[in-house]
């Protein structure tokens, strides 16, 4: 059973006390290869990708709300006025999806399990949220959860416009939740890998899966052969996803030490790669995950 608080910020690896903010340069887009851009987001710190075409563009995620989603329009013809065709949502937590009905009537892609995400905890992220942070209540009850509507189980590639250029959808395993996708940019050897990878800040395994998330950022490292876009924090590259896959490991194994009586939770806490007062989640979730819970 997962708590309200839980599932209401997937940045943040704390209790929530104040959500993660970048406090660095402000925002622009960044071309990061070919027609490919970023922007990260003081909110969450957060990043979001720009695919243009020839005549229309992709977009991946679209933020925590109406609000948001429209700053995301706004900031769009600064780099192009092409219309958004297709939208991406990497997963189902509410900074990646809670923005999708603004960019209808355009089509927007996810996971299988990204729509029952949506559907089943959409209203509870929402409450959760507000709760947390009432500044935000009124836009939040704004929001209109509009689920993917062109969905995959395993893999998918999306044309950005009909005969032209195209994004590999792939689902690679559980991880931060249990359906995450990673977007593709095979011209432009970008990989967009959502918050299977975060940068700057501990990951949030509130909804994760610590377990398989090794073997899940195992494969995503294969696909990381250029730039390598994380769902929040720095854009890295090849090394920052293996550094992170060897740190997912470490968590897998410090809980299966725990789960067998080799050492204590205290005591694995100090060993992992995360701050202390951020460690303790992960590994209480991998040892919820070994003693059968989650499944
Ligand atoms: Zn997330």
């Amino acid at each position: 059973m997962r708590s309200p608080e839980a599932i209401f910020n997937c940045a943040n690896p704390s209790t929530g006390a104040s959500p993660r903010r970048y406090a660095g340069a402000v925002a622009s887009w960044t071309e990061v290869g070919d027609r490919v851009f970023v922007r990260r987001y003081a909110f969450y710190d957060q990043n979001i990708g720009v695919v243009l075409g020839d005549r229309s563009a992709l977009l991946v995620d679209t933020r925590l709300s109406h609000r948001q989603a429209d700053e995301i329009l706004t900031d769009l013809r600064s780099i192009t006025h092409l219309p958004v065709g297709v939208v991406v949502n990497t997963h189902g937590h509410s900074d990646h999806c809670f923005g999708n009905h603004r960019f209808r009537p355009a089509s927007i892609w996810g996971h299988e399990r990204c729509v029952t995400m949506i559907e089943q905890t959409g209203d509870r992220q929402r409450t959760g949220l507000a709760r947390l942070m009432p500044d935000l209540a009124e836009e939040l009850a704004e929001v209109v959860l509009d689920p993917p509507d062109r969905t995959l189980t395993d893999a998918a590639t999306v044309e950005i416009e009909p005969g032209g250029r195209s994004v590999r959808l792939s689902y690679l395993g559980r991880g931060h939740t249990d359906n995450d996708i990673v977007v593709e940019v095979p011209d432009a050897d970008v990989l967009f890998a959502g918050d299977l990878l975060e940068n700057d800040a501990t990951p949030y395994f509130g909804d994760g899966f610590p377990i398989d998330w090794p073997a899940t950022a195992e494969r995503l490292v294969e696909l990381a052969t250029g730039v390598v876009v994380p769902g929040h924090g720095s854009v890295g590259d090849r090394g920052f996803a293996v550094r992170q896959m060897t740190e997912f490991r470490t968590v897998a194994e410090l809980a299966r030490l725990i789960h067998d009586g080799r050492l204590d939770l205290d005591a694995a806490i100090l060993r992992t790669p995360y701050p202390a007062d951020a460690a303790r989640e992960p590994l209480e979730r991998a040892l919820a995950q070994l003693r059968g819970e989650l499944d």
